[in-house]
């Protein structure tokens, strides 16, 4: 494995000391990826003295390594909106939607109010292989309509202006959604944050959360912090800290592979510069050109260990067939993060104590639907009552059978996904 890619077209990291003080904050966070810094931020911005612990380096675990794609209404393509207002009812269900539907426009809002450099681009593709997809993918996208989602049909022909393939029998495009670079603009909540006198530490793990009936006190190496309400942000990465959380959610590895700069007939391949899922492989293939003329794209891990030999496996049969132009563009990188897979593919709000919530569960979509949940978690922090959310608010439970769930997956549905979706 390499290094991210990103490393290498993000901003530098910004300075961040690690904690070496005891110090008393309106709210302590632990975790610097989207979840902490959104929810720092939106804090923050209300005029609450915040504090964020980072056991690392913000934007080293799954924030500054992902795939990079806004998919607003792309959650709830399996289970649609219709079969999530079943589950949640029609009054709850209808926030959700409202909320995950203009969740990509928050996003590019917030790059845009706090002047994030981070190659954003609005605008994302999905696409069908037949014309019976695409009707069913149609169909699920209009049931955003009433929620405020905003997407527009593209024709074979119009999808081939924007995706130089053979492959496709049309698509749509979803306004809200598009690309960012993902350490960028992790980078950028960081910087924002700062503005905002947030006091962030990096390199200051949270060994320890006691509450003592009136406050929190977070305890690292060689400080503390001590705050009456306690956010944790934790994703896939989270530690022992919280016992509950370790079993609370599947966690799974995706791979990420890029290439060096391409040549410009190579780059031809996606004319239209946004970024596109295919939605008819259950692997999800979503290949991008980025700012540096460079190819990414995910892929689902099926073994014990990501490298270019996987990567090439898995991704070399979806380019050649996809994108003939891109069929021999050679993967000089591979890296790899984990995620969180909730049971119900809903976000979680849990409740871990008084004034202590974790948000988690972005099954994927970390940028729209774990950006959402963070919005939520501020909005618990500033007194709103649990039942005026959109997510619901809950203590965590235990998965059912959360190992062999992730040996699953890892084992038999992603090598059978990633066989037969090519
Ligand atoms: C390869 C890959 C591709 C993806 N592609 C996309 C995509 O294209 N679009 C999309 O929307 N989403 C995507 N996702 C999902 C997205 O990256 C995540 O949903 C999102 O980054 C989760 O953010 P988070 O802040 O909850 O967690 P993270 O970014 O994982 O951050 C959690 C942080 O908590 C810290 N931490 C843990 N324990 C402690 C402790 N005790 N004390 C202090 N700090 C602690 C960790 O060090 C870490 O920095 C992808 C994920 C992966 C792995």
């Amino acid at each position: 494995m390499t290094e991210p890619h990103w490393e290498s077209t993000a901003p530098a990291a910004p300075a961040i000391p690690d904690l070496q003080a005891d110090l008393d904050a309106d709210v302590a966070v632990i975790g610097a990826g989207y979840t902490g810094l959104v929810a720092a931020l939106t804090v923050a911005e209300a005029g609450a003295r915040v504090a964020v612990l980072e056991a690392g380096e913000p934007g080293e675990a799954a924030s500054g390594r992902n795939a990079g794609h806004v998919g607003p209404l792309f959650w709830g393509m399996k289970k649609t909106p219709a079969d999530m207002l079943q589950r949640f009812g029609e009054e709850r269900g209808a926030r959700m939607h409202r909320l995950v539907a203009g969740s990509g426009a928050f996003l590019f809002d917030l790059i845009a109010r706090h002047a994030i450099l981070c190659e954003a681009r609005r605008g994302s593709l999905c696409v069908a292989r037949t014309d019976k997809t695409l009707a069913a993918m149609i169909a699920t996208f209009e049931q955003w309509t009433p929620f405020g989602g905003s997407f527009e049909v593209l024709s074979a022909e119009s999808v081939r202006t924007l995706i130089d393939s053979p492959r496709y029998a049309g698509g749509v495009r979803v306004t809200d959604g598009g690309f960012v670079n993902p350490l960028a603009l992790t980078r950028g909540l960081v910087r924002a944050a700062k503005r905002l006198r947030v006091q962030l530490f990096a390199r200051s793990r949270a060994l320890s959360a006691a509450h003592d009936g009136e406050a929190w006190t977070v305890r690292t190496a060689e400080g503390s912090v001590r705050a009456r309400t306690l956010l944790v942000g934790t994703g896939a990465y989270a530690d022992s800290l919280f016992p509950a959380l370790a079993n609370e959610a599947y966690t799974a590895v995706s791979g990420m592979a890029a290439t060096d700069p391409l040549p410009a007939e190579m780059r031809a391949a996606i004319p239209g510069g946004l970024p596109f899922v295919d939605l008819d492989d259950p692997a999800v293939f979503g290949p991008m050109i980025d700012d540096e003329g460079c190819l990414t794209v995910s892929f689902l891990a099926d073994g014990d260990t990501v490298d270019l030999k996987m990567a090439e496996r898995i991704l070399r049969p979806r380019l050649r067939r996809a994108l003939p132009a891109l069929a021999e563009a050679r993967f000089t990188k591979v890296w790899s993060g984990k995620l969180l897979l909730t049971p119900d593919g809903a976000p979680h709000l849990l409740e871990l104590g008084p004034n202590a919530w974790a948000a988690r569960g972005c099954n994927g979509f970390g940028h729209t639907l774990g950006i959402s949940a963070a919005r939520e978690l501020a909005a618990l922090a500033l007194g709103a009552a649990p039942e005026d959310l959109a997510f619901p608010v809950a203590p965590p439970k235990p998965a059912p059978m959360p190992r062999f769930t992730e040996a699953l997956v890892r084992r038999v549905i992603a090598p059978l996904a990633n066989r037969f979706g090519a």
